[in-house]
């Protein structure tokens, strides 16, 4: 699989390798973080104003490679310069180097054997890294797998136990009302729904719009998600005679062409349903799926849902009570430690290992 590189010119790519510059000033963002090969141009930067940060810190220039990736680190966020110096300001290394607009944090710097190449613009692919490079033994990670990663996390966080509740009606109201909202503002609601009777198929199929609506309010998108509650519940009323256990215990292929059938349901949501409420082997894939699967290189930017799913069972089998955790996991760890802009990866639980 490519890698992706960044061509840096000297000095700057010598010292971030060096873990001595560790903010990257760039007049653009990506979506990208992970792993990064780091290439040092042909030319050296000529600002001696900025070079003169090297003396202010007491380091003399070395002698550069030029025209040739020597090493790696992580991409872990990018701020704006303003966010940068609030959060990293007080390290005289951090405030010498960020000049803005955009500034990137690199983490974890490896030094390899110089591989000569030539350079290229934005986030350019390497190809066979693996073959091509040569780190020091000490800075080379193994490379690890769906089901190592999973170990991993079962390890340091233990089973998540979703979905917390009674039945699989419970599970599926559950997963519809968290939308756009808290699980405890979420469970607060169908909380009050148990108390007042109507966590039954037919005493919903009872409620208009409206009354379903001013029950579930604090959830937000009330209208929409009345809308299609209701719709299911007079569904499985009418279809199924209320049996909804009978109603999942048929294929997941078909379920899901049915769910996905109603409006204002997508493909996550569904298979939500088909995982958490009919312990069926499908593995929904999230944000935070994505973002994972992304960072560590087990797909690309433009890979799908359905490719990412493909992958997980091809390294997973297809055991639901593995998707059940695994999913859980992997929401943890992005809200803890792997946001959208930010990351943690010096102390994440996946952070110790370089991306199989
Ligand atoms: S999962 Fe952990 S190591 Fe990987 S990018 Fe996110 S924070 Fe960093």
């Amino acid at each position: 699989m490519a890698s992706k590189a960044l061509t840096i010119h000297g000095p700057w790519a010598w010292a971030i390798l060096q873990g001595i510059k560790r903010v990257e000033n760039r007049e653009w963002l990506t979506e990208y973080r992970g792993p990064l090969f780091i290439q040092a141009g042909q030319s050296l930067d000529s600002d001696d104003a900025a070079r003169a940060s090297f003396l202010k810190l007491g380091i003399t220039e070395p002698k550069y490679i030029r025209g040739a990736i020597i090493g790696e680190v992580n991409l872990c966020a990018i701020y704006s310069l303003e966010e940068y110096l609030q959060k990293y300001g007080h390290d005289p290394y951090n405030r010498e180097f960020a000049r803005g607009p955009w500034c990137w944090v690199f983490e974890n710097p490896r030094i390899c054997e110089p591989v000569y190449c030539p350079g290229n613009f934005q986030l350019w692919p390497v190809k066979n890294p693996k073959e091509e490079f040569h780190f020091p033994a000490e800075s080379v990670c193994p490379g690890v797998s769906l089901q190592e990663i999973y170990e991993k996390l079962l390890d340091h966080y233990g089973p998540q136990k979703w979905w917390p509740a009674e039945s699989p009606l419970e599970v599926i109201l559950g997963i519809i009302l968290v939308r756009n909202s808290q699980w405890p503002v979420a469970e607060r609601v169908i909380a009050g729904l148990k108390a007042k009777g109507l966590l039954q198929l037919d005493r919903l199929a009872e409620l208009s719009e409206e009354q379903l609506q001013t029950e579930i309010r604090s959830t937000g998108r009330q209208k929409a998600k009345a809308k299609l509650i209701l719709s299911l519940v007079n569904f499985w009323c009418e279809k199924w005679n209320g049996k909804l256990m009978a109603y999942l215990a048929r294929p997941h292929e078909i379920l899901r062409k049915e769910l996905l059938a109603f409006s204002g349901i997508g493909r996550e949501t569904t298979d939500l349903i088909l995982l958490y409420a009919g312990n069926l082997p499908v593995c929904p894939v999230s944000i935070y799926t994505r973002r994972f699967m992304i960072r560590h290189q087990f797909v690309d930017e433009k890979a799908d849902d359905e490719k990412m799913e493909r992958l997980f069972y091809t390294h997973m089998g297809q055991d639901h009570a593995v998707f059940n955790e695994y999913y859980a996991l992997l929401v943890k760890l992005g809200r803890e430690y792997c946001a959208k802009t930010d990351t943690k990866c010096s102390t994440c639980p996946r952070g110790s290992m370089k991306p199989g």
